[in-house]
């Protein structure tokens, strides 16, 4: 039996108990968990019990939590190599629920669920929402996609757990996502941020002003974005922007979450151990240090993912937040490693652009970054909207802002890059994840 701190205190919500449990029990518990997952992993997945095999290692060699680095990575190729079921450590009669990621090559890749495993998740994303100050009284319209996309049913249900009352308008049809929000007085939204400036924007073109509405809180993730764009939305439409993340081979959302804090996402450590390894090497970073995001889920039964690597980088924080919460947290996650590029050279990730652009006046939060190949030589041109105002500048303003974003761009990102000015709308818009780089290169 688990002692959550009795005494909550500050108002939290009931949900939210097992984000305050003492480190001592946590660590306890994560081992406990931890042991049996590779266990359960070893006796019912082939693949993972011939990997530890190959290596001379048994799931009783498991001592510690740091014994956690000799086991072997699992890797986003593994889930496509055994589709569509290899990996499933459960016969399909206690499957309940399947969910696949379109992905951008060939085949999706696949996840199951048993029903405990829907009810951890329904459970993460309840105290996803606790989180960030939600509770019963709250109206949540969730614009992330419904159906194979873990997004729509992931927020749904917790939602429900929470006791909050949802509006199920999944993705798409602006109009009416914002007659809604409107008229169903919306306290909470959940999208990508992206989708959410494009509501604002349209909402602004149909006289609506966001900061008149009750809308309070958006829970934004699926997408990596910048403290730039989230000081961009909230000054624009008055809510507090928080950060939801998650990804479907873990679970979906609910694997870490903002609180009112707003200093980077709480793990739900008792189901998914984080560890963060160096991008290159594989070997584990202290806390702190940079590197790539690697998550254990400890209590998947249908599929157990051991080490899995996320591609997203990012910093574990060394010191405790302010909420009191005992979970640790990482830095908002701003880049993947596969999101990368690389010119002349330079590695760059699209969120440095991003930061270099939005630091500048009269630019709007909509960006595209072109790849070409010109003669043999990489060029970039990113093509930035900016606001009608100045775009009505005389042509002067207009190429003195340019040479501006250009200079922040170099200072930012160490490499010249050709900036274009674009009017507002130019750039198209995405109602789940914004494409930030056309790369022409291949071509
Ligand atoms: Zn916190």
């Amino acid at each position: 039996m688990i002692n959550y701190r009795q005494d909550l205190g500050k108002g939290y919500h009931p949900v939210s108990a097992p984000d305050f449990l003492p480190i001592s029990q946590l660590r306890d518990l994560q081992l406990r968990k931890l042991k049996a997952i590779v266990q359960r992993a070893y006796d019912r997945v082939s693949l993972f019990r011939q990997r530890l095999q190959d290596r001379d290692l048994t799931p009783a060699g498991l001592k510690s939590l740091d014994d956690i680095v000799k086991l072997p990575f699992t890797e986003k190729s593994d889930l496509r190599d055994t589709y569509p079921f290899g990996l499933f450590a459960s016969p399909m009669q206690e499957i309940v629920r399947l969910h696949a990621s379109s992905g951008t090559t060939g085949k999706p890749i696949v996840v199951a669920y048993t029903q405990a495993d829907v009810d951890v998740w329904a459970s993460v994303m309840a105290r996803s929402f606790a989180a960030c100050g939600l509770h019963e009284s709250d109206i949540i319209q969730n614009a992330y996609g419904y159906g194979l996309f873990t997004g729509g049913l992931g927020a749904h249900y917790g939602a429900e757990a929470l006791g909050a009352t949802v509006i199920p308008i999944s993705g798409g049809n602006t109009q009416r996502q914002l007659m809604i929000m409107k008229d169903f007085g919306v306290t909470a939204i959940c999208c990508t941020p992206s989708y959410f400036l494009h509501l604002l924007e349209q909402g602004q073109e149909a006289g609506i002003d966001f900061k008149k509405l009750p809308l309070r809180a958006g829970v934004f993730g699926a997408e990596p974005w910048t403290e730039g764009m989230r000081h961009r939305i909230e000054a624009l439409s008055g809510l507090k922007a928080y950060d939801l993340y998650g990804l479907s081979e873990i679970i979906g959302p609910g694997v870490a979450m903002e609180c009112q804090c707003q200093t980077g996402p709480h793990i739900f450590e008792d189901h998914f151990y984080p560890e963060i390894v160096n991008i290159k090497t594989g070997k584990p970073c202290p806390d702190g240090v940079e590197g790539e995001l690697v998550l254990t889920t400890l209590s998947k039964q249908a599929m157990p993912m051991i080490r899995y690597r996320t591609h997203d980088i990012t910093v574990l924080a060394p010191e405790t937040c302010a909420c009191g919460r005992t979970l640790r947290r990482f830095q908002r996650i701003s880049r993947r490693s596969d999101d990368m590029f690389i010119i002349r050279g330079v590695n760059v990730y699209p969120s440095q652009i991003e930061t270099a652009l939005l630091a500048v006046e009269g630019t709007l939060p909509h960006y595209q970054i072109i790849l070409r190949r010109e003669h043999g030589l990489d060029e970039v041109e990113v093509q930035v909207e900016v606001t009608a105002e100045v775009f009505s500048d005389t042509v002067g303003a207009l190429e003195n802002l340019q040479s501006q974003l250009s200079l922040a761009i170099e200072r930012t990102v160490g490499l010249r890059m050709q900036v274009r000015l674009v009017q507002p709308r130019t750039i198209p818009r995405s109602e789940g994840k914004a494409k930030r780089v056309i790369d022409q290169r291949k071509m």
